[in-house]
């Protein structure tokens, strides 16, 4: 299987068992690239824009500024399963993980088989 192109993909791949574990250990630990501004940009999501801080933090508190202590787009659907709202267009670095950083395996020990 090829690589996908970033931004384009609209299921997670198929590796993923959709647990929202990786969301919850790292999803208040995130950095949009300078891709995820401009994209988001072009897309007019101000509501993304207005949860990043200082050197492209994520995420942030819209009114206080202040770093929220987890990811406001996880969406717990069920025990053990979780959706992501902004799937779609959600920071490459979700979007890229698990890279090799991580060995190709995610927070639950899944190997992500396209990747490396
Ligand atoms: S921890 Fe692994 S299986 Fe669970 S949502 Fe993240 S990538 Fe998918
Ligand atoms: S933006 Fe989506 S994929 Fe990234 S941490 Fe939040 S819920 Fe998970």
């Amino acid at each position: 299987m090829g690589r996908r192109r970033r931004g384009t993909t609209a299921e997670p791949p198929p590796e993923c068992r959709g647990c929202g574990g990786c969301c919850e250990a790292f999803g208040h630990t995130l950095a949009a690239e300078e891709g995820d501004l401009a994209r988001w940009r072009r897309e007019e999501r101000w509501d993304l824009l207005a949860h990043v801080g200082e050197g492209g933090a994520l995420w942030v508190d819209p009114v206080t500024g202040g770093d929220l202590d987890r990811c406001p787009f996880l969406e717990r659907t069920g025990p053990g399963a979780a959706r992501c709202a902004i799937h779609a267009t959600k920071p490459d670095m979700c979007r890229d993980y698990p890279d090799s950083a991580h060995g190709f395996h995610c927070e639950r020990g899944v190997r992500f088989r396209d990747r490396g």
